[in-house]
């Protein structure tokens, strides 16, 4: 799924509709080892190098209670992508996909989202095992991993309906 712009046999690239802005912030960046797309995990590890997501002003106070967290959802912006292409090639099977039934970042709003290590908390730095992105990516947010996270709020009448 590594790719940098070109497009391959067999996909299918259209108009890219004009955006709406969605009034997405940028919350901090993301600091990884890895420079080239071609180099970086295609998913991030448990065991992979500490990356740090630096979180911008004034979302520090945000990070209170992070901390009890063993694993925890990054969000982020796959600023380099492609945003294109509707059926995609990866390159190793030769055989075309449909972008919604793959995890590339080539899509038409390129969120990645990694479950990562949280390895501890510095200030406004938030140091995890997991990612998968180039450095510098833009973050857009955390949030516990949903299998740790039980409601504070107390339950309302949906979570009860089944059917
Ligand atoms: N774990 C995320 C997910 O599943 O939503 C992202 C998976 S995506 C396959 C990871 C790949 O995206 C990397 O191997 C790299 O090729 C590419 N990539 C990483 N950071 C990027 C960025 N900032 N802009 C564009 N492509 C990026």
């Amino acid at each position: 799924m590594v790719r940098e712009y070109e497009v391959r046999e067999g996909e299918v690239v259209v108009d890219l509709p004009p955006p709406t802005d969605a009034g997405l912030v940028f919350i901090g960046r993301i600091r990884t080892p890895w420079t080239s797309r071609l180099k970086t995990p295609r998913q991030g590890r448990e065991d992979g190098p500490v990356c740090r997501l630096e979180i911008f002003d004034p979302w520090k106070p945000a990070l209170q209670g992070l901390d009890r967290y063993e694993s925890i959802e990054v969000i982020y912006w796959l600023h380099l992508s492609r945003r294109d292409i509707v059926l995609q090639t990866p390159k190793s099977s030769g055989a075309t996909h449909g972008t919604f039934s793959l995890r590339s970042p080539v899509r038409p709003n390129p969120l990645g989202t990694s479950l990562v290590k949280l390895v501890g908390i510095e200030g406004s730095t938030v140091l995890v095992r997991g990612m998968d992105c180039l450095d510098e990516t833009p973050l857009l947010d955390i949030k516990p991993n949903r299998c740790q996270f039980t409601p504070l709020a107390p339950p309302q009448d949906g979570d009860f309906e089944t059917g």
